[in-house]
C-alpha cells in the first residue's frame, strides 16, 4: 500500500470502481473490428429526437455563460409532469448523482444500507465509498425479496436500494408487494425506488400489468424517494441528467451537497425539449417491445434460458463459458455486457438495439456459442 492509499478513508481503500460497458472505440483499437454494435449499456438505439437536436443547436450561443444553477425550467416541467412541487426535486448528473446525495445525506461509517444480491452496481459502490457496512438480501429467482429485506431491517439500516424494475436481471416488484412493503419500512429509514427504466417497465405491451409509478406514493411516505434519468428511454446517456423526487425536506438535504452546476446548459435545454417530445419517446418504447420478443423468441429456439425482463435489456444465461461467449461475441464486433461482477457468471446482459442491431447479435450468438462448445471440447 502507497503512502496515500494508507491515508484513504477505509471504504475507498477496498472500493473498486464501476465497470461500464466496452466503448466502441477501444474495441476498435484492441481487435481491429469497424462495424461495432455495441448492446452493452442500455442506451436507446434511436438516439436523441430531433426537437432534442434542435434545441442544443440553440444554446450553443451561450456556452460561455454558467447553467441555470437552480435548473428552474426543468424543475417546473418535471413538477408539472409529475404533480409534484418544484421543492421535492433534485437534478443530478445522471440519476447516479441523487442515488449517491441521499447516502452521503444520511449515511455515516458504519451504518448500514441495504439492497438486493444482484443489485445495480451501483449501490455497493456508493455504499462502501461512505465506509458504510452493504446488507445484501438474497435474491428470489433473480429478483428482489421484499421479505428477505423487511427481516433484515436492523437499528442501523439508514437507506434501502431498490431497483424497479433491477437492472442487470431486468427483474421488477409489483404495485401491491412494493407498497406494502414501503408502508412496513421505519419511517427513520429512507427507502430509494430506483426507476431507471419506468418508460418501458411501464408499457402494458411488455407484459407487466402491475408494475407501479411510485412517485403516486410520495405523498403517503415521507421516507420514500424515486429517482428517474434521460440516459435510457429519453436518449441522452451522453449528456448525464437525472434528478430524484422526495419529500421537499429530504431535497432540501440532497440540495445541499449537489454541486451548483452539476447539470450543464446543454443537458438543461436537451432534457427540457425531451420531455415534450413524448412521440419520440413512445417510438423507441415500441421498438424495445417488439425487439423483446424477437430477441427472446430466438434465444428460446437455441435453447437458452433468459431472465424475463421489463427493461430495455435481458439477461440471457449462455452457460458455464459466458465469459468465452462474450469474447467470440468481441471479435464479431458484436458488445454486451459481461455480469459475473453481478454474480452471475453464466448470463450476458443484452441490450435490445434496432432489429438490424439485434439481427446480427443472434447471428453472432449462434456462431459464438458453437465455437464455445468446440473450445470446450478440445
Ligand atoms: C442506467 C441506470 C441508472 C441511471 O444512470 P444515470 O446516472 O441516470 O445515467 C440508474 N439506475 C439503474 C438501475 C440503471 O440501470
Amino acid at each position: 500500500m502507497n503512502q496515500f492509499e494508507a491515508r484513504a478513508t477505509s471504504g475507498v481503500k477496498s472500493l473498486h470502481p464501476y465497470q461500464p460497458g466496452k466503448p466502441i472505440d477501444e474495441l476498435q483499437r484492441e481487435y481491429g473490428v469497424t462495424d461495432v454494435v455495441k448492446l452493452a449499456s442500455n442506451e436507446n438505439p434511436l438516439g436523441p429526437s430531433p426537437v432534442v437536436l434542435a434545441a442544443l443547436q440553440n444554446e450553443f450561443a451561450d456556452l460561455a455563460r454558467y447553467p441555470d444553477g437552480n435548473g428552474f425550467e426543468l424543475k417546473q416541467a418535471l413538477a408539472a409532469r409529475h404533480g409534484v412541487d418544484m421543492a421535492q426535486i433534485t437534478l443530478g448528473t445522471g440519476s447516479s448523482d441523487p442515488l449517491e446525495f441521499v447516502v452521503r445525506v444520511f449515511v455515516q461509517p458504519g451504518d448500514e444500507v441495504m439492497f438486493s444480491q444482484h443489485a445495480f452496481a451501483m449501490y455497493p459502490i456508493i455504499t462502501q465509498a461512505a465506509s458504510a457496512t452493504a446488507v445484501v438480501t438474497p435474491a428470489n429467482d433473480w429478483g428482489h425479496d421484499l421479505d428477505a429485506m423487511r427481516a433484515a431491517i436492523t437499528d442501523r439500516t439508514r437507506v434501502i436500494f431498490i431497483a424497479n424494475p433491477n437492472n442487470p436481471t431486468g427483474t421488477w416488484l409489483g404495485g401491491e408487494a412494493l407498497q406494502a412493503f414501503i408502508a412496513d419500512v421505519p419511517e427513520r429509514v429512507m427507502v430509494v425506488v430506483d426507476e431507471a427504466y419506468f418508460e418501458f417497465a411501464s408499457d402494458p405491451a411488455l407484459g407487466a400489468g402491475d408494475y407501479p409509478d411510485a412517485t403516486q406514493w410520495l405523498d403517503r411516505f415521507p421516507n420514500l424517494m424515486v429517482t428517474r434519468t434521460f440516459s435510457k428511454a429519453y436518449g441522452l446517456a451522453g449528456l448525464r441528467v437525472g434528478y430524484s423526487l422526495s419529500h421537499p425536506d429530504v431535497a432540501n438535504l440532497l440540495n445541499r451537497i449537489r454541486p451548483p452546476f452539476n447539470v450543464n446548459s446543454l443537458a438543461l435545454a436537451a432534457a427540457c425539449a425531451s420531455l415534450d417530445d413524448t412521440d419520440h419517446v413512445r417510438r423507441g418504447v415500441m421498438l424495445n417491445a417488439e425487439q423483446m420478443n424477437v430477441v427472446t423468441t430466438a434465444v428460446k429456439k437455441m435453447g437458452l434460458d433468459f431472465i424475463p425482463s421489463v427493461g430495455n435489456f435481458v439477461c440471457i444465461d449462455v452457460g458455464e463459458d459466458a465469459a468465452v461467449v462474450y469474447d467470440a461475441l468481441l471479435y464479431e464486433g458484436v458488445i454486451v455486457r459481461p455480469v459475473a461482477n453481478y454474480g452471475m457468471p453464466r448470463h450476458l446482459r443484452v441490450t435490445l438495439g434496432r432489429e438490424e442491431e439485434n439481427t446480427r447479435f443472434l447471428a453472432a450468438l449462434g456462431r459464438a456459442l458453437c465455437s464455445s462448445h468446440e473450445i470446450l471440447e478440445r
